[in-house]
């Protein structure tokens, strides 16, 4: 088996905790990186900690940016390479349950270890030397599959309420079981963690929504009290019948949409949310997709989400409710794609399927998803106008053919247009449309 010992550090990485050992400091690797190592998964960035204080950190290379010198954070450029190292630090008393008050420097790598949130991630790995540090078990719990805290874990949840959301996320990306004194600290710390930042929360959830088991950690956030605490829309679902078509509940029912969707931010929002009005509406659910939309916007906005992301999936919830079992004229489905948008049609689609697979008749209704996706590609092969920048006719040659200068009526005018061409993209020629607007100008009294 390998082992730490032969698993590959950047070169840049390297020099750097190489060189300032030269200089008499002490240099580890620490964090997710080590954790990513002994676990054998490749780490997606090296965090360095040293004794070494941060004028010394500067002192000891050439190229170097004060990222967070008062937190003892300094980026070292090693060969053109960014390379965060950090000086061995202990927190004060976290007054806010928020950020620390005070920092303090410590020459002592085991100071700086004790102040991680969890075993697995309180481990220091020196290469250079070939030296693990790993004062809480942390390699034990990984061969153990188990997220502990490091102390007791009330104290460190209520300390930073953010913790107990970090180790439901850490239990959905790595499929580690929480430890049980670990896990019922939670919901005695759940004051703590509502005087998070929503920002901070947000990033969490997000890496908790993308991770491979989407599945594990909403089930945890809702056992935890987490999900009643910063989404209590979703934990409102729980308990409200879902339709038959799907049984059981709306929460289970959006849970399992999400563990089927592909790991896109969007989509499983979208799956998240699409059904966030059913408890409001139910038992009809009539109307929610409509007020689901604005709850979307609601909630994402209240997380902090961008613009984007808000806009789009509120977009998909909005939509959600498409029929795959119907008729579809390709003029319909032309209509569809022009209120969507093309971009925003490969997840929507991949949401379509994810909820479908979860009714009863999942089977059936995923083929038909997936037949209506692929003519809606052949009709987009053919390059239809779909919107008011595509007509034959622009803006100014309106303006000519109805004799009239800016206002409102063009604007009326190009929509009559587009609903011609999406009915029928032949009608796309400047003559055709030219006619086409006449008789409408006509009948209209212009
Ligand atoms: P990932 O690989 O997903 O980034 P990570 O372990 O690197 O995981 P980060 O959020 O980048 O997670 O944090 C880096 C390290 O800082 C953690 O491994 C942990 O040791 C420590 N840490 C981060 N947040 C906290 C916190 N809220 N409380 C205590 N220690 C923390
Ligand atoms: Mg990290």
């Amino acid at each position: 088996m390998a082992t730490l010992a032969d698993v590959k550090i950047p070169e840049s990485v390297f020099r750097v905790l190489a060189r300032l050992k030269e200089r008499g400091f002490e240099a580890y690797l620490v964090g997710g990186c080590v954790r990513d190592m002994v676990r054998g998964a490749t780490p997606k960035d090296f965090d360095i900690a040293t004794s070494a204080r941060p004028e010394e950190v500067q002192r000891s290379f050439p190229k170097t940016i004060p990222t967070g010198v008062e937190h003892g954070t300094v980026t070292v450029l090693s060969q053109g390479t960014p390379v965060e190292v950090t000086t061995f630090r202990t927190e004060g008393a976290y007054l806010d349950a928020r950020r620390p008050s005070t920092v303090s420097f410590h020459t002592n790598i085991e100071e700086d270890l004790s102040r991680r949130d969890f075993t697995i991630n309180a481990m220091a790995w020196d290469p250079v030397s070939s030296k693990l540090v790993d004062p809480f078990g942390g390699e034990a719990d990984i061969g153990r599959r188990l997220i502990r805290c490091v102390g007791a874990p009330e104290l460190r949840f209520a300390e930073d309420g953010l913790r107990a959301l970090r180790a439901v996320r850490f239990a959905a990306v790595l499929g580690f079981e929480i430890d049980p004194a670990t896990e019922a600290a939670i919901p005695p710390t759940l004051p703590s963690f509502r005087r998070i930042a929503l920002e901070r929360v947000r990033e969490e959830f997000t890496r908790l929504l993308l991770s491979d088991r989407p599945v594990v950690g909403l089930e945890l956030l809702q056992r935890t009290g987490l999900l009643g605490a910063f989404l209590p829309e979703i934990e409102r679902c729980v308990g409200v019948a879902q339709n038959p078509t799907y049984g059981g509940d709306v929460f289970s029912h959006v849970v399992a949409t999400v563990g089927a969707s592909p790991p896109v931010l969007e989509v499983r929002l979208c799956a998240l949310l699409h059904d966030v009005a059913k408890p409001r509406t139910a038992p009809s659910f009539e109307g929610h997709d409509r007020l689901g939309e604005q709850l979307t916007r609601e909630i994402l906005m209240r997380l902090k989400f961008p613009t984007k992301v808000i806009d789009a999936t509120a977009h998909l919830v909005r939509e959600h409710l498409l029929d795959e079992s119907a008729r579809w004229t390709d003029a319909a489905l032309r209509r569809f794609v022009a209120r969507m948008g093309e971009p925003m049609l490969e997840p929507f689609f991949a949401y379509l399927e994810a909820d479908r697979s979860t009714r009863v008749d999942g089977k059936e209704r995923r083929a038909k998803v997936k037949a209506l996706y692929a003519r809606i590609e052949d009709l987009l092969a053919q390059r239809p106008p779909l919107n008011a920048k595509a007509l034959a006719l622009n803006g100014t040659q309106i303006m000519k053919v109805l004799g009239i200068g800016p206002s409102p009526a063009v604007g009326e005018a190009t929509r009559f247009l587009l609903e011609q061409v999406l009915e029928d993209p032949t009608l796309n020629t400047e003559p055709a449309l030219t006619k086409a607007l006449r008789s409408w100008a006509r009948e209209k009294g212009l």
